[in-house]
């Protein structure tokens, strides 16, 4: 969909009519990619700074989940490969992002979960290049495998009232009851250290290629992961801010 420019320039979605006001200069909307192997905080750092700069983000796997939800025929096509084990293809991952950002992502964006294959990162490319944009940076959360799976093996969710816990934090052992509801605690399946482990060797196949690419041309920059949220996200922020300024 397109952005239409009104007179007083300000840039107005035709769908929600939200303003973008930000999209009126095109030199200060950022566009940013965070890439990190799984449980390294890059969900939750890429929502802070959704909300630290007004930018558009977009989890690819919550956004897939949210078509199947509404019964979209994008939606629908996911289901298929899902329903069969299989990943989505990187097209079909590509047009989610081309049908949310389009829509939503006119003031800057930050993606996550995408691109998590070279062919993703190419297609992405080219999908800017069409539009006259490119990425500002491919920001890495890098954590060592021994810290992630630290982190795994102590996270817990309560059986009762479903909140996330940690092991060490208000709760001590899985014997130990929920502190607010008194439920038994319960492990995820994707918390067991094997899924971990597969998730994080196609992590190195798959993505790895995807950091070296933007290395490459230039765009990619490193932050430590392994340090306590807030410390990450002032690292992101101050890598993203000094050039939003500038401009
Ligand atoms: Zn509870």
């Amino acid at each position: 969909m397109e952005l239409q420019a009104t007179c007083d320039g300000l840039v107005l979605c035709e769908f929600c009519g939200v303003n973008s006001e930000s999209a009126k200069d095109e030199s200060s909307v950022l566009r940013v990619v965070l890439v990190g192997p799984p449980a390294s905080g890059k969900g939750s750092q890429a929502k802070v700074l959704a909300d630290e700069l007004g930018l558009f983000h977009l989890s690819t796997g919550s956004a897939i989940r949210d078509h199947m939800a509404r019964g979209t025929e994008l939606g629908e096509r996911c289901r298929e490969y899902m329903s069969q084990a299989r990943l989505v293809p990187d097209e079909v991952a590509m047009e989610v992002v081309d049908d949310e950002v389009g829509e939503h992502g006119g003031g800057g964006f930050v993606l996550d979960g995408f691109p998590r294959t070279l062919h993703q990162a190419e297609l992405l490319d080219q999908w800017m290049r069409e539009r006259g944009q490119e990425l500002d940076a491919v920001i890495v959360l890098d954590v060592m495998q021994a810290d992630l799976e630290a982190r795994v093996a102590r996270r817990v969710l309560c059986g009762g009232c479903g909140q996330p816990l940690r092991l060490g934090g208000r709760v001590n052992s899985m014997n130990d009851a929920c502190p607010d509801c008194g439920g038994e605690l319960v492990r995820r399946t994707d918390d067991d250290v094997n899924v971990f482990r597969g998730r994080f060797q196609e992590y190195l196949d798959m993505t790895v290629p995807v950091i070296d690419h933007y290395a490459e041309i230039g765009k990619l920059r490193r932050v430590d992961g392994s340090r306590l949220p807030d410390d990450v996200s002032r690292s992101i922020l101050d890598l993203l801010k000094p050039d939003t300024q500038e401009k």
